[in-house]
């Protein structure tokens, strides 16, 4: 079989455009981007619900090769993330390489031919030497199977499936869902609707968020002297890294660091809300970075409003014109809003079939087994595959570290690649059993394992209860053993 491309990259976000620099960057010209989706930009492109905006501070929250010194906030609403991810295609000369609206359904490793053979929705397959599933770890729509939701009469949207021409003023509204998406839709929504009721299953850390617009006279500094911003990057950069790396992995070693966040996120919940019960409910049961906390300043604050009601009694049933809750009280809505996340666990990891050597489905494997992928990216048995979603891939909190490492990575193996003129690589098992051990007893440090995590249904836990997302080394560990790991971690052929 004659491949169609070199390389194909399933997933045009920030993740597969960060890898298509890379090889573009290598010389690599025959490059396909596929994309479900009818526009680039990932997340950013499919999230716009109102309230949208990054959680992680602009600077860091980009890629460092690319700095935008022209964020208007310290947090940059969605849409200018948006706007900046057209602009690294367009920069980056990626958009030839992309076809939209082109739903993978599965990849399967022809052994004869060592190539790809990628099955696309009402298309002839698509056959590639390299493949790079760049398919995201929050791209798989949670939908609740709440009794009764299917014969609800009103409008109903997931948040990220927002409908701009939905004038929401004057509406009865519900709200369920109570993560990072919520604590940014919720204050929104409450400025425009009648009646909020908010179902809450488990509430969620909430700490100040220190964010305003960045003055011009600062965008024109960064401009100017890139390096004021690299410092400004440095900075922030190196307080997530505290955060993380003190609070959330080495939990064993710096708990203190970790009670003094919730402190601070405590201290929040006083300042806004001054009704005791309410507060009771609000406050979170579990230890701080079970799961992914969230910054906002007008969260708690919103359920202070008399037309905002949260509801902690649990969903009985949904009725056509309402909500029934578990204590028995209705709540009469036209609109419902499912701020319910992701499915990573069940549909995601991978996001769509791939089979390699011998037949062996990703998927069910990791099932069986347990998640797992060399440095988060490779896995043995899947020849000429990279996965950059992968278990314990996600290194520090903002995505992009999680990207340039993948591209490092990338570099790195492709560089070797050509040195011994191969056209194959594979992991072996021998360097993926050692990674996932290290990574493994590592977590043993973490607030994952150590700290009290048994109530927060936090999606970094799967469903072996293994926290098997985040990579449990700090991101400059991380961006290190990316530039050393051992060569003869792959076979080559
Ligand atoms: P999420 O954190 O998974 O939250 C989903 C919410 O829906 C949870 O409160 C969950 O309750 C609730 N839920 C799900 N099924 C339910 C059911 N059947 N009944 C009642 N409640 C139900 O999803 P998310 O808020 O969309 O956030 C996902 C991630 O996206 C975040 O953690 C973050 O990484 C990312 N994000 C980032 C930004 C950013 O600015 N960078 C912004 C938004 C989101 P339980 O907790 O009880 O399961």
């Amino acid at each position: 079989m004659t491949p169609d491309h070199e390389v194909v990259i399933v997933g045009a976000g920030f993740g597969g455009m960060g890898a298509a620099i890379q090889f573009k960057r290598m010389g690599v010209s025959d490059l396909l981007i596929v994309e479900r989706e009818d526009d680039l930009g990932g997340t950013w492109h499919v999230n716009r619900y109102p309230g949208l905006a990054v959680d992680i501070a602009s600077v860091t929250y980009s890629y460092s090769f690319e700095p935008n010194p022209y964020w208007s906030r310290l947090f940059a609403p969605g849409d200018e993330l948006k706007r900046y991810a057209d602009h690294v295609a367009d920069k980056y000369d990626l958009r030839r390489h992309m076809r939209f609206s082109t739903v993978v359904e599965g990849a399967r490793w022809d052994e004869e031919g060592q190539v790809w053979v990628l099955s696309v929705s009402g298309e002839p397959p698509i056959i590639t030497r390299y493949l790079v599933t760049a398919t995201g770890f929050l791209s798989q729509p949670h939908t609740p199977d709440i009794p009764g939701i299917d014969g609800f009469a009103g409008r109903v949207m997931h948040t990220t499936a927002w409908d701009d021409s939905v004038d929401l003023t004057g509406r009865r509204a519900a709200v369920i869902g109570t993560g990072a998406t919520a604590v940014q839709l919720i204050p929104e929504l409450a400025r425009t609707v009648d009646e909020l009721t908010v179902y809450q299953r488990t509430p969620i850390w909430v700490v100040p968020k220190i964010d305003g617009p960045i003055p011009a006279a600062v965008q024109k500094l960064f401009a100017r002297l890139p390096v004021t911003q690299k410092l400004a990057r440095l900075a922030n950069t190196g307080l997530l890294e505290l955060v993380m790396i003190g609070g959330v992995l080495r939990f064993r070693q710096a708990r203190a660091l970790n009670r003094a966040a919730a402190a601070v996120a405590r201290r929040h919940l006083r300042r806004q809300v001054a009704d005791p019960e309410l507060r009771r409910k609000l406050t979170p049961d579990y230890d701080f970075g079970c799961k992914r906390p969230t910054f906002s300043n007008t969260y708690f604050r919103a359920f202070t409003k008399p037309h905002v009601h949260l509801q902690t009694s649990g969903i009985e049933r949904i009725e056509p014109d309402g909500i029934v809750a578990g204590d028995g009280s209705k709540a009469e809505i036209d609109t419902l809003v499912l701020a319910t996340g992701f499915d990573l666990w069940d549909v995601n990891f991978p996001a769509i079939e791939v089979i390699g050597r011998g037949g062996r489905n990703l998927g069910t494997w990791w099932r069986q087994t347990r998640f797992q992928a060399f440095e988060g990216i490779a896995v043995p048995e899947f020849p000429n595959f990279l996965t950059l979603a992968s278990p314990y891939s996600y290194s520090g909190l903002s995505y992009f570290t999680t990207i340039e490492t993948h591209m490092r990575h990338i570099r790195r193996l492709f560089g070797e690649l050509r040195r011994r003129g191969a056209r194959t690589f594979e992991v072996t098992h021998e360097a993926n059993d050692e990674f996932l051990q290290r990574v493994t007893a590592k977590l043993n440090d973490s607030v994952f394992y150590l700290g009290s995590c048994a109530t927060s249904r936090s999606y970094y836990f799967n469903q072996h209860g293994e926290a098997a997302i985040l990579r449990p080394t700090s991101t400059i560990s991380a961006r290190r053993e990316a530039d050393s790991y051992s060569l003869d971690a792959y076979t080559y052929a």
